[in-house]
């Protein structure tokens, strides 16, 4: 749900993607305020917390190029950040280290993928509110997304730089594939052109998550994505019905999902909540609440 941050209404760039995947998932978690536990733990069983510590990492790596990349000085950076959450956390996964740390900068000297760095960490925001009525009850609400890093490439082009972790495949043509339509990198190159910044698109790095059993096959692998301007008016288009669609929803026209058609058939989605025990129960004829209580902690004010 948008949220009042300094005074202005903003909605986040994830909560606009659930709702573009599946409206029930959007209600479930961001009106209702469900979230599985483990989302909520910080430890280094916890893939999404380890997630946002690589994101963390990396950009100390990257804090360091902002004249020109130099791979033993951002190795340098990376490892003593890791070093920092093993002395406070004791074992972190065989990926969360060194080695892979090495084959990131490896393939950036090998790429090149980016001369150096811009900026690191990039808040930015659009205005949504001619998409909404004249009596919203979030007036003047901006989408704000924050974009990981913006680099230069060794022609002097913008590029915007985003963190990747995955258990599949780094391949080079795999990720070409994987985010050639993406909806989130669209629309950060949305977010960074309405800002001034000319961007020719994303380049995304991704880094495998092996264990100490799987060292063979690459660690790190870089894709480039531009987004055509048809590409960014599609983007524009999506956010006008998404958040009359919040709007409404938020205003009660979808206060009961559950007994809602399941709206994309479950058993083949990729659902932003692992609500599909909640999806399935519905089907089976459960008590889908008394399953949602026991499994999901309600956050206050949804997510
Ligand atoms: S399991 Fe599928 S249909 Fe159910 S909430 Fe998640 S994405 Fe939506």
């Amino acid at each position: 749900m948008p949220s009042l941050v300094d005074g202005r209404w903003e909605v986040r760039r994830s909560e606009v993607a659930n709702y573009r995947r599946c409206e029930r998932a959007w209600l479930l978690l961001h009106d209702w305020g469900l979230r599985p536990p483990e989302e909520l733990s910080a430890n280094p069983e916890n893939n999404l917390w380890l997630g946002q510590q690589w994101h963390k990492v990396m950009e100390q790596a990257m804090l360091t190029a902002t004249d020109q990349f130099r791979p033993d000085v951002a190795y340098e950076a990376g490892v003593s950040y890791i070093r920092q959450l093993q002395d406070e956390w004791g074992h972190l996964p065989a990926w969360f280290g060194p080695r892979t740390m090495a084959a990131w900068c490896k393939a950036i000297v090998d790429g090149p993928i980016f001369q150096r760095v811009e900026e690191v960490e990039v808040k930015l925001a659009y205005d949504l509110s001619r998409f909404l009525p004249d009596d919203t009850p979030w007036p003047g609400l901006h989408l704000v997304g924050t974009l990981d890093a913006l680099v230069r490439d060794q022609y002097g082009n913008l590029w915007i730089m985003d963190h990747k972790t995955t258990s599949a495949s780094v391949d080079v043509t795999h990720l070409a594939k994987l985010y050639a339509l993406n909806d989130q990198l669209s629309c950060y190159s949305l977010l960074a052109q309405r800002n001034g910044y000319d961007v020719m698109g994303s380049i995304i790095g991704a880094i495998r998550k092996t264990d100490a059993a799987k060292s063979t096959g690459s660690l790190v692998g870089f894709t480039q994505q531009t987004r055509p301007v048809t590409a960014l008016n599609l983007c524009v288009k999506d956010l006008k019905w998404i958040m009359q669609g919040v709007h409404q929803d938020a205003g009660g026209a979808f206060d009961d999902p559950i007994w809602r058609p399941n709206p994309t058939g479950f058993m083949e989605c990729w659902c932003p909540g692992n609500f599909e025990r909640i999806c399935e129960a519905h089907l089976q004829g459960e008590d889908v609440r008394a399953i949602m209580e026991s499994r999901f902690p309600i956050v206050e004010g949804g997510i």
